[in-house]
């Protein structure tokens, strides 16, 4: 990991509050912390500040969809690398694909279950005490 990111510290890019809420309460009983933005250029633009360890990000967004905000967010380089979760609230064909492609490192659909999400968050980017 490169000391210039905040390695334990997840970004949650979701205009949905009821969503926002369900992933603070899951990662209250661990050691991550949580930011928070809710259209796409706001999850751009707290991306470039914070270089989170990991980004969570809504696809369906006001201003610029989650898909443009991960193209945007892998032309800067400190975050090229930084583990991208894309989760979609209907799964189109071809959906996982072209999240892919945006620049996602994996891709969830809605619904899942938190605990899976969990499990996914700690295998991209472990948890610290
Ligand atoms: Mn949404």
């Amino acid at each position: 990991m490169s000391g210039i990111t905040s390695d334990n510290t997840i970004l949650y890019v979701e205009d949905n509050e009821l969503n926002r809420k369900i992933v603070r309460d899951l990662l209250k009983r661990t050691t991550y912390t949580l930011i928070e933005a809710f259209d796409g250029e706001a999850g751009v633009a707290k991306a470039v500040e914070a270089k989170p360890g990991l980004i969570l990000m809504d696809i369906q967004l006001p201003k610029i969809s989650g898909m443009e905000a991960m193209r945007q967010i892998r032309l800067v380089p400190e975050l090229a690398a930084t583990p991208i979760v894309a989760i979609t609230s209907f799964a189109l064909s071809g959906d996982d694909q072209k999240a892919k492609a945006a620049g996602a490192t994996a891709y969830l659909a809605k619904p899942y279950s938190p605990l899976d999400l969990l499990a996914l968050i700690r295998k991209l980017l472990p948890e610290k005490d």
